[in-house]
Order: structure tokens, then C-alpha cells, then sequence
């Protein structure tokens, strides 16, 4: 058994976090409405702005963080490494500099860290959501984050 890795397991049921940058917002709900019936399956949550609009323009409960530009996208990076949050559909604006781009690369990576599927763009979510993993359960190796804290403390 290698103990530098844990197995954790995505559960059937997705917990998903839904962000586009506000010249994606209008595809995030267009795509959000054709796809209703299969995230209504799942957990659904999103930074603030994003989170409010899709509740409000297609119906279905999201949770909402802080908006991205105030942490939002960093609350949903904490709970990542929590496990609370693990699938994301992130619907980023190439053409537009974002006033939180270090917070946007901050949860880009920590989404490898802890190898959650994440999209960024309208393909790549069609491609995750008709994925047959999406009604199965999902076990993926993670770095064992406590003994590499015991083993970085022993050898520094
Ligand atoms: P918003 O944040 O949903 O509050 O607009 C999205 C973002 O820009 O990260």
C-alpha cells in the first residue's frame, strides 16, 4: 500500500460549483437550462453573481458564495480541500482580464491538487456531465496531505 496517497471517493450523487465571468454568464444559464434535468441530480453550488442568476433565471437551487471578485472563487477553492465541493463548471472569459485572475489560477490549481474534474469551457462540461461516471460513484487517488505534513516536518 502506498501511504503517500489517499483514496477518496466522488459519491454518485456530484457536489458541483457553477462560476462564469460575466460575459459567460448568458451561456452558464442557457447551458445551465439544457442541462437542468441532470444537475438537479446533484448538489449545486457557485460563487455569488453566477449562483443568484442561475436560481433566479432557470430554477434550480444553487448555493451561493461570496461573488468572485470578493473570494468567492477562493471559498470554493477552501472547500475543495475540504472535500465539500468536488466537480466544477467554470465557464472562464478568455477575452476579458479579470480583476481576481490570482484567485482564478488559485482554484485552477488546487482543482489538480486534489484532482477534481473541473471545465472551462461549454465542451468540456458536455463532455463531463454525458460522462457515465456522472451516475456512478468515483474513486481517485489524492496525495496523503497528513503524512506528508508529519514527513516535511520530520525532514525540515
Ligand atoms: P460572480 O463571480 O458569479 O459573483 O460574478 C464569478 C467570477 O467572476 O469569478
Amino acid at each position: 500500500m502506498n501511504v503517500d496517497y489517499l483514496t477518496m471517493t466522488i459519491g454518485k450523487q456530484k457536489k458541483i460549483a457553477l462560476i462564469a465571468h460575466d460575459g459567460k454568464k448568458q451561456e452558464m444559464l442557457e447551458w445551465c437550462e439544457k442541462n437542468k434535468e441532470i444537475l438537479q441530480k446533484h448538489k449545486l453550488c457557485g460563487t455569488g453573481t453566477t449562483a443568484r442568476m442561475i436560481t433566479d433565471h432557470v430554477g434550480i437551487p444553487v448555493k451561493g458564495y461570496n461573488s468572485g471578485p470578493l473570494g468567492g472563487d477562493q471559498q470554493i477553492g477552501a472547500k475543495i480541500v475540504e472535500g465539500q465541493i468536488n466537480m466544477v463548471i467554470f465557464f472562464s472569459d478568455p477575452l476579458a482580464a479579470q480583476p481576481h485572475d490570482p484567485d482564478v489560477k488559485a482554484l485552477l490549481r488546487i482543482a489538480q491538487v486534489y484532482d477534481i474534474p473541473i471545465a472551462n469551457n461549454k465542451a468540456t462540461a458536455d463532455f463531463l456531465l454525458q460522462s457515465s461516471l456522472m451516475n456512478e460513484e468515483y474513486a481517485h487517488e489524492v496525495e496523503n496531505f497528513k503524512n506528508t505534513v508529519i514527513n516535511r516536518a520530520k525532514s525540515l
